[in-house]
């Protein structure tokens, strides 16, 4: 699945394409991916209006044109997006194409988990207002962030880490991350985080959201040296600051890596 830091970086793949027209649209209408959406409204409309700008909220990422048109594009578990030559012709995976003087924008998708919606409205349609604020942005704050825990009082942290109306675009190895660098065991309910733990989550939730961001959308690098990431997809990882194993087992369903020095 992608996280959020996959997510921008293939949302700037399209950023070639910023301040300028769309001349036509190429699509397949009748894929799953296109579900409530008006294709032909699509069809019709967006061809002449200019690509204005983009952003990504958690998984979800939203393009403005001219003349009020929003498209948002949520990737699924196989979408994908990249730019090819203007004269290019779209394949049997190809479900979006928009082509431009000088390339064309292509969201492909192998397994059809993806969604693709459309919009024309000033204000931003429903499906992009109702998300919730972005990690990396002032507007999550740790008391935000204290409310839902509470709310979610019971669960154990490493599954409320992964409920996307809290915790937007993160997954399961950035839940790892943030629970191991924050020293927290990942049964922990969410309700006994309070105090210097739960100023430690809210910390490592923005830092690794950052630094993933930084290094995962820019050039699709590797994380550096000492995060637990680089360690976790290995049978003999072990924690970066013991040089222990670490311990795996499922927890709400999804494998988890953990250092049981580290989290008691
Ligand atoms: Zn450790």
């Amino acid at each position: 699945m992608p996280e959020l830091a996959e997510v921008e970086y293939f949302r700037k793949q399209w950023n070639p394409g910023l301040g300028q027209k769309i001349r036509s649209v190429s699509l397949h209408a009748d894929k799953r991916i296109f579900r409530g959406s008006d294709t032909s409204q699509m069809e019709k409309a967006l061809p002449g209006s200019t690509l204005l700008e983009s952003s990504a909220s958690g998984k979800q990422m939203v393009f403005r044109f001219s003349k009020n048109f929003w498209l948002g594009i949520h990737l699924g578990m196989t979408g994908a997006m990249r730019v090819e030559k203007p004269d290019f012709l779209p394949a049997k995976h190809d479900h979006l194409v928009l082509f431009q003087k000088q390339r064309a924008l292509v969201f492909a998708d192998m397994r059809h988990f993806g969604r693709v919606r459309f919009a024309q409205t000033k204000a931003a349609p429903d499906w992009w207002a109702a998300i919730p604020p972005a990690l990396s942005s002032e507007a999550f704050t740790l008391e935000i962030m204290e409310s839902f825990l509470q709310r979610h009082r019971k669960l154990p942290i490493k599954p409320a880490l992964l409920l996307q109306n809290g915790f937007p675009g993160v997954g399961n190895w950035m839940a790892d991350e943030i629970l191991w660098r924050a020293e927290l065991n990942p049964h922990t309910p969410s309700g006994n985080i309070k105090g210097k733990d739960s100023k430690a989550l809210w910390k490592q939730v923005r830092f690794v959201c950052r630094e993933a961001i930084k290094h995962v959308s820019e050039a699709y690098a590797d994380l550096p040296k000492g995060w637990l990431f680089n360690e976790r997809w290995n049978n003999k990882g072990v924690c970066p600051k013991h040089n222990t194993p670490l311990k795996r087992e499922t927890i709400g369903g999804r494998t988890t890596a953990w250092c049981s020095k580290c989290q008691k």
